[in-house]
C-alpha cells in the first residue's frame, strides 16, 4: 500500500538530496570539526557552509546562527538565556497557543516564581494584540511568541509585534519552526533578537535545529561545556545532520515559490472539496492568513481519532486536534483557545501538505474521506441527535 503523507507538520520526509549530501559524514568523513588536522578540519569546513546556507535563507549572518539539536532545545535556550540576562524582571509572556515546548517551560516557570502572561486568540486564531501590549511592563523579561501556528497553520504579525515588544526595551523570541521554509522570512528586516527552527520540518533529519541570535543579544548558553558555537552551546557537533540542514535550508529557499503555488493550491483543492462533499464541517483558523501548506478541517459530531484509524486503512497519514491525557481524549489547548466548541474540535483533522504531495494524492483523499465520515456519523449518536433535532 502506498503511503500518502499529509502530515508535514508532524516531521518530514529528508529530500533524497539531502540525504545524499550527509551519508559521507556517517562513514568516511568521520573527523572531528574541532581537530587540528585537515581531516577533521575538512568536516568544520563543511559545517560552516551549512551554517551559511542557514543564514542565507533567514537574512541573517553566519555568526547568529548558533546549532542545537532540535526546536525544543533552540526554545529553551532562548527562553532561559533572556532571563539570565535579565535576572531582576520576573514576568515573562507568551500566547495560549503556544506548542508545549514554549507553553510547558512557561508553566514550569511560573511555577518558580515567574508571572506569566498567556495572550489569548480569537475565534479564527489571530492573536489579541491589544491585549499583548496592554500587559507589556517594566517589569517583563522577555515575550516568546510563536511564527505559525503548528495546528492551524494561522501566521502572527512576527514582524509588527517586534517593533512593539522591541521599542519597549524587551527581549524577543520566535519560535518559527512551522514558519520557516514555508514563508519568506527576512531578520534583515524583522527585529527579532532569538528565533528558533528545527531540522526535521523542513526535510533534514531529526535531532538538528538552530538558534539565531541578533548581534549584540546578551546571551548564555544551555549546555554548558566546550568552545564549540563560540561558546553558545557545548558539545561536539552532530556534523551528518548539521551539513544535512545546510543542503535542506538551500532546498528550502529553492522551494519556497513552489509552497506558495502548487502546494497551496492542492491545499486549496483539498479543503474546497471536502467542504463541498461533507456537510457540517467547518476550516479551523483564519482562511485568509495561513501557511501555504496546512488545514485544520473539523468533522464536527464524529471523533478524529476514529477517522484517522479509517483513513490509516487506506495509507493516509494526517494528525486530529485532540491530545490523549490520562487515557480521555481532550481537544488540543490552540482548538480550546480559540473556542471552537467541543463536537467540532473532537474531530478535527489536521493535513499539512509538502512539496512532495501530488494531485493524485489529494484526489484519493477527496475520493476516500467523505464516505469514512458518512459511515461514522451514522454509527454517532451526536450526529444521529442532533438530525433528530434538526428533523
Ligand atoms: N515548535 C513548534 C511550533 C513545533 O511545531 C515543534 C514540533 O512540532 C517544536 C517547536 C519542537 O520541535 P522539535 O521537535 O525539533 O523539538
Amino acid at each position: 500500500m502506498n503511503v500518502i503523507y499529509t502530515d508535514n507538520n508532524a516531521t518530514t520526509q529528508v529530500a533524497p538530496e539531502v540525504l545524499e549530501e550527509m551519508l559521507p559524514y556517517f562513514s568516511n568523513q568521520y573527523g572531528n570539526p574541532s581537530s587540528i588536522h585537515s581531516f577533521g578540519g575538512n568536516v568544520g569546513k563543511k559545517i560552516e557552509e551549512a551554517r551559511s546556507k542557514i543564514a542565507s535563507l533567514l537574512g541573517a549572518s553566519s555568526n547568529e546562527i548558533v546549532l542545537t539539536s532540535c526546536g525544543t532545545e533552540s526554545d529553551s535556550t532562548a527562553i532561559l538565556a533572556a532571563l539570565n540576562s535579565n535576572p531582576e524582571k520576573k514576568h515573562i509572556v507568551t500566547t495560549r497557543v503556544e506548542h508545549p515546548a514554549v507553553k510547558n517551560l512557561y508553566e514550569h516557570l511560573s511555577r518558580k516564581g515567574y508571572r506569566a502572561t498567556f495572550v489569548p486568540v480569537d475565534k479564527d486564531g489571530n492573536i489579541d494584540m491589544e491585549y499583548l501590549l496592554k500587559n507589556l511592563t517594566g517589569d517583563t523579561a522577555m515575550v516568546s511568541i510563536m511564527w505559525a501556528n503548528n495546528e492551524t497553520g494561522v501566521i502572527f504579525p512576527i514582524p509588527e509585534i517586534a517593533e512593539e515588544v522591541k521599542e519597549r526595551g524587551i527581549v524577543f523570541h520566535t519560535d518559527a519552526v512551522q514558519a520557516v521554509g514555508k514563508i519568506p522570512i527576512n531578520l534583515a528586516e524583522v527585529n527579532v533578537d532569538m528565533l528558533s527552527l528545527s531540522g526535521h520540518k523542513l526535510h533534514a533529519p531529526k535531532g538538528v535545529g538552530v538558534l539565531y541570535v541578533r548581534k549584540g543579544t546578551k546571551f548564555s548558553p544551555f549546555m554548558i561545556g566546550g568552545h564549540q558555537e563560540n561558546g553558545r552551546r557545548g558539545g561536539t557537533e552532530n556534523t551528518a545532520s548539521i551539513i544535512a540542514l545546510g543542503k535542506a535550508a538551500e532546498l528550502a529557499a529553492a522551494h519556497l515559490d513552489e509552497e506558495n503555488t502548487r502546494v497551496k493550491t492542492l491545499r486549496d483543492k483539498l479543503e474546497t472539496e471536502l467542504l463541498k462533499r461533507v456537510p457540517n464541517c467547518i476550516i479551523n483558523g483564519d482562511r485568509g492568513n495561513r501557511l501555504p501548506n496546512t488545514t485544520s478541517i473539523a468533522f464536527e459530531y464524529v471523533e478524529g481519532e476514529s477517522i484517522l484509524m479509517m483513513m490509516d486503512q487506506y495509507g493516509i497519514c494526517a494528525s486530529s486536534g485532540s491530545a490523549c491525557t490520562s487515557g480521555s481524549l481532550e481537544p488540543s489547548h490552540v482548538l480550546r483557545a480559540m473556542g471552537v466548541p467541543f463536537t467540532a474540535a473532537h474531530g478535527s483533522i489536521r493535513f499539512s501538505l509538502s512539496i512532495y504531495n501530488t494531485e493524485e494524492e489529494i484526489d484519493f483523499i477527496i475520493e476516500k474521506l467523505p464516505p469514512i465520515i458518512e459511515r461514522l456519523r451514522n454509527m454517532s449518536p451526536f450526529w444521529q441527535e442532533m438530525k433528530k433535532k434538526s428533523a
